[in-house]
């Protein structure tokens, strides 16, 4: 390696996407540094349903065993409701070998991955915030991080910004080149863990209404999540107050209303506001990659920006593996970065395309409903439809025939 770096590769974001690439790269031999900027394990807003097809991941990544350990709830099917209450299912074994989904908390699922980086042999720095990248001309180096008050600089030929929708390092390079744009927020996420919710045991149950949608999910320890997403304006409405956002807004949809009806919040109300969905550069600089969020943020009532976020630091991982000779050497990487642009795109872009084409109908109550009367019609229909919005593998496609088929 070129004696003036540190590390083959530093990941910005300890969420799935870089622990992720963190794991598969120091279990090929790369020398990796993962910085997060807050101290896990720590609650992350999100529906915390994890998609089937994030088992194999979990087997791949070694943490399959502790993930089950962790006593997550076993989902075996979503079910989307419209305002009025018409409902329509998908179930789980549609996506994945093993047929299930699980609910756990992203404090207890991170926290897992983040320590198999650690023992795969990742050096991994938790309460370090990357505040900077290190550049030289046009070309990312590294990044300097801020620990406990004092900032130090770490160089790397390979930097992957994987801190979630937030972009941090690609819109810190956008700034340094003054591109930077901004976008308005016009919808607020709100997520809490709820007790005496009336979730149907084994259900993901997704709720339409006017402008938004929430999804309720039973997670470890018998205990539901709610996490949900609402008009701008309509949260300016109600207050500062998440859980009256709740009954004005998610509950106008009938069955959350019924299934909120006694539940409270068990846990503090964690809000962001999100600015959209959909794809942005993987390659935002010379020697800087995107995954997960930072690369695309698909469309929650997908249930599978998890997914995304551990398929895509694979195949960032297993991108740069194959370069990493030439990267050592101190070639290579503009054919890095074509190579991950081109099987991003294979990857992902289908998928993504799909979602952007159904968002409108999920903010569209009158849509949402049309669209729930329609699927629920033709189980073929509603079959195909759900797998365009994720890519599988065909080994899991063909697997899950099977065992649908009965074969
Ligand atoms: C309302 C909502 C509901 C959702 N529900 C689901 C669901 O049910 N199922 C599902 O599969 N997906 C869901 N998602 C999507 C899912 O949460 C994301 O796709 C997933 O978290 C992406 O993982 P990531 O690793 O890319 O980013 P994140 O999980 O956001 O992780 C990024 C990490 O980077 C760290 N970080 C940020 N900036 C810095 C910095 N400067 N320095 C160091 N560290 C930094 C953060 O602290 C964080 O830990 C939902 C999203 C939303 C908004």
């Amino acid at each position: 390696m070129d004696r003036d770096f540190d590390y083959d590769v530093i990941i910005a974001g300890g969420g799935p996407a870089g622990a992720s690439a963190a794991i598969h790269l120091a279990q090929g031999g790369a020398r990796v540094l993962l910085a997060e900027q807050k101290k896990f394990p720590r609650a992350k807003l999100c529906g915390e349903f994890i998609s089937p097809e994030c088992t194999p991941h979990f087997e791949r990544l070694g943490v399959a065993g502790q993930m089950f350990a962790a006593g997550p709830a076993k989902l075996t099917e979503t079910v989307f409701y419209s305002r009025q209450g018409k409902s329509v299912s998908v179930p789980s074994a549609w996506f994945g070998a093993n047929g299930v989904a699980l609910g756990l908390s992203r404090a207890e699922m991170d926290e897992r991955l983040l320590r198999r980086a650690s023992a795969a042999g990742a050096e991994v720095l938790e309460d370090a915030h990357v505040v900077n990248l290190l550049l030289a001309k046009d070309r990312v180096e590294g990044v300097t991080i801020k620990q406990a008050g004092s900032e130090a600089g770490y160089r790397a030929p390979v930097t992957i910004d994987a801190t979630g929708r937030t972009r941090a390092l690609a819109r810190r390079f956008a700034k340094s080149q003054n591109s930077t744009k901004s976008h308005r927020a016009t919808l607020v996420a709100f997520k809490a863990h709820l007790l005496d919710a009336r979730v149907a045991p084994g259900a993901c149950e997704i709720y339409f209404y006017r402008g938004g949608y929430g999804g309720l999910s039973s997670i470890e320890n018998g205990l539901s999540n709610l996490c949900f997403i609402a008009s701008a304006p309509a949260v300016r409405e109600c207050g500062p107050d998440a859980e009256r956002v709740m009954r004005a807004v998610v509950c106008q949809n009938r069955r959350a209303a019924y299934a909120l009806e006694q539940a409270r919040a068990c846990t503090p109300w964690l809000a962001v506001s999100l600015e959209g969905f959909g794809r942005h550069t993987v390659t935002p600089a010379s020697g800087m990659l995107s995954i997960g969020d930072a690369a695309s943020f698909i469309d929650p009532f997908t249930g599978s920006g998890m997914l995304m976020a551990l398929e895509s630091g694979e195949l960032a991982a297993g991108v740069i593996g194959d370069h990493l000779p030439a990267i050592r050497l101190g070639a290579g990487l503009g054919d890095l970065e074509a190579r991950y642009r081109a099987v991003y795109k294979t990857r992902f872009h289908s998928r993504l395309r799909v979602c952007s084409m159904i968002r409108r109908a999920a903010f569209v109550p009158g849509l949402a409903q049309m669209a729930i009367k329609v699927f629920g019609s033709s189980d073929h229909l509603r079959r195909r439809l759900s797998r365009a919005t994720r890519g599988g593998t065909p080994e899991t496609y063909c697997l899950s025939q099977r065992l649908n088929d009965g074969g």
